[in-house]
């Protein structure tokens, strides 16, 4: 799983780079864009990319010289224009003799793009760094001192229930009662959100309790729609983001997995589990260049294998062969069944799945796509207090 997350397949002489960007909150600045890859980044997501195009491998040895700092957006979208994501370069190796670039970087600070601007092929845009607004308990100013210190921050249930017992005394003050405070409590909504991620076998990963860097893992690790990702990229507050996502982990519950194109059920959600430490879903770069959001799961079923020998080269999985795997009914690609070469590794085999060419399905429906519904604004109540 560690090399997995080290991406070991970009190789072992890239050079690691010191110190870190931090951006103000607020500023404008200009950032060149990576424009070839449009893709969502999350702040905290590791984007490795092996680079064959001029422009942008001079683009990257520029920001190698100044702060490290390019910004990725998704550009398929129109109203994707209007976000993204800098991302800090951490690694990073160049063959002149094979003229490609190596680089790791990591997801930092969201920002807003005000203008693009496109010269020779170049893409930069003016942006402005947007800041993570936290906002504390909801009852901090209004609150009854005398409580204080029966004031915690749970991390079992037994402990949320008396922290439940805490804030309905607190509402009384109020003209709400208290579960609509819960609504909007970061630390309750991250609680019910580790609740909805019991059923990911999390042996090995680090699953954040952070509400703000939970929100953006949930964000990273959930099969969604670019459409989706790009509106949770768009919210300024943890809180947003985690009712939303309490919201969708609430619905996939039920759901499987269908191919994007035909809609024939590919995998379960059950089956879902981590071969890197960063979670279930990661990013990982072909010889090619092209960057997959790939999902590790254990089984799946309307797949057929390509009939080439296992392969071994630029594995994403060290000691796992990969055969390219596409959809049975309408050919698509889907992803690559990964079998061990060693008998000491498990689990034997398994599947990494292109996250792009999945959605949600009903195990009945045909028709109806049901991640559409997911962009509306409207909360609807949340069930926090049930276990
Ligand atoms: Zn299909």
């Amino acid at each position: 799983m560690t090399l997995a997350t080290s991406h070991s397949y970009l190789g072992n002489d890239l050079e690691v780079l010191r110190g870190r960007t931090l951006l103000d909150n607020g500023i404008y600045v200009d950032l060149p864009l990576l424009a070839e890859k449009s893709m969502v980044l999350f702040p905290g997501q590791t984007l490795p990319m092996m680079e064959y195009n001029i422009r942008t491998m001079e683009m990257l040895r520029k920001c190698l010289k100044k702060d490290k700092t390019f910004g990725v957006a998704c550009l398929r979208y129109n109203r994707g224009f209007s976000i993204g994501t800098t991302a800090e370069i951490y690694e990073y190796s160049e063959n002149t003799g094979t003229n490609e670039v190596r680089v790791k970087a990591k997801g930092r600070q969201r920002f807003k793009i005000l203008r693009i601007r496109s010269s020779s092929g170049r893409i930069s845009a003016d942006v402005q760094i947007l800041p993570e607004i936290e906002l504390g308990p909801p009852f901090h100013d209004d609150r009854l001192a005398c409580l204080d210190r029966l004031r915690i921050i749970p991390t079992n249930e037994k402990e949320a229930q008396e922290q439940n017992k805490v804030a309905k005394l607190d509402s009384v003050l109020t003209p709400w009662p208290a579960w609509v405070y819960n609504q909007y409590n970061p630390r309750r909504l991250a609680m019910k959100i580790h609740q909805y991620l019991r059923f990911v076998d999390s042996k090995g990963i680090n699953i954040p309790t952070d509400p703000t860097e939970l929100s953006f893992w949930v964000a990273q690790n959930l099969i969604m729609k670019d459409k989706m990702k790009i509106s949770l990229l768009e919210l300024d507050c943890a809180i947003q983001r985690l009712q939303m996502e309490v919201k969708l982990l609430a619905k996939l519950q039920e759901k499987l997995f269908v191919c994007a194109h035909c809609r024939v059920v590919v995998a379960k959600q059950v089956d879902v589990f981590p071969m890197n430490t960063e979670g279930l879903q990661s990013a990982y770069c072909n010889p090619h260049g092209a960057i997959h959001e790939t999902v590790t799961v254990y089984r799946t079923q309307s797949l057929i294998l390509r009939p080439d020998p296992p392969s071994t080269e630029c594995s994403w999985f060290p000691g796992y062969a990969w055969v390219i795997a596409n959809c049975a009914r309408c050919g698509f690609h889907k992803g690559w069944k990964f079998t061990a070469t060693r008998s000491d590794l498990i689990p034997k085999s398994f599947w990494g799945l292109t996250r792009a060419d999945l959605v949600w399905g009903d195990p009945d429906e045909n028709e109806d796509d049901d991640e559409d519904d997911d962009g509306d604004d409207s909360l609807g109540i949340l069930d926090l207090e049930g276990g």
